[in-house]
């Protein structure tokens, strides 16, 4: 019994606060943990510039439902979802990823809460837990099932080695490197294979 575990942000969809930065004009919000590394101290920021232009939850969802999955990414969940049970592992919240999730029939995701108030306003956010990837392939695990699991970037490396099997998905030049364990694939027929070669199964079944 096996779970293919996927990454969303740069895997499947685009990423959502870069989409969101551009379609709304609001430069600052392209800042990501690579410009700011402390976690906390982003969100703090980009709430705060969601406040200033007075956007709520039912604005950016507005904006966010423009937005498009990746090329291909739709056949591809379908695919995989014939074939393994497919659980999306992401550092995104479910009311970001809402409008996209929609555009791909809503596969399961296991992310984190954005908490607004009654005027739709988003005043805060909760994490649902430290090193969320990683634990959740150790529960599954635990469930007896052998884990695949496929992401782009640092966030997703810890989820690719407790994984039984990683495999990196368009990642950066940089990530490559550091990761060689990991096969790295740019397609979604590459992808495809890959999944079958760590499933041991030929890919037309
Ligand atoms: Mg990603």
């Amino acid at each position: 019994m096996e779970i293919a575990a996927l990454d969303l942000e740069g895997v499947l969809i685009p990423e959502i606060w870069i989409g969101f930065a551009e379609k709304t004009g609001i430069d600052e919000l392209r800042a990501t943990t690579r410009d700011i590394p402390d976690y906390d101290v982003l969100m703090k920021q980009r709430l705060a510039l969601l406040q200033q232009h007075k956007l709520g939850l039912p604005d950016i969802q507005e904006v966010i439902a423009t937005m498009s999955p990746l090329d291909g990414a739709k056949d591809f969940v379908d695919w995989l979802k014939e074939r393994f049970q497919l659980i999306i592992l992401s550092d995104t919240f479910y009311e970001f990823s809402q409008p996209l999730m929609r555009q791909l029939d809503f596969p399961t995701l296991f992310c984190h809460r954005l908490i607004a108030d009654d005027s739709g306003a988003i005043v805060d956010y909760k994490l649902r837990q430290v090193d969320p990837k990683r634990q959740c392939v150790k529960a599954f695990h635990q469930l007896n099932y052998r884990v695949i699991a496929s992401g782009d970037s640092y966030n997703d490396t810890t989820m690719l080695a407790e994984a039984d099997a990683g495999i990196l998905f368009r990642a950066p030049d940089n990530v490559i490197a550091e990761f060689p364990q990991f096969p790295s694939v740019t397609s979604y027929e590459e992808l495809k294979q890959a999944f079958c070669d760590a499933s041991k199964r030929e890919l037309s079944l």
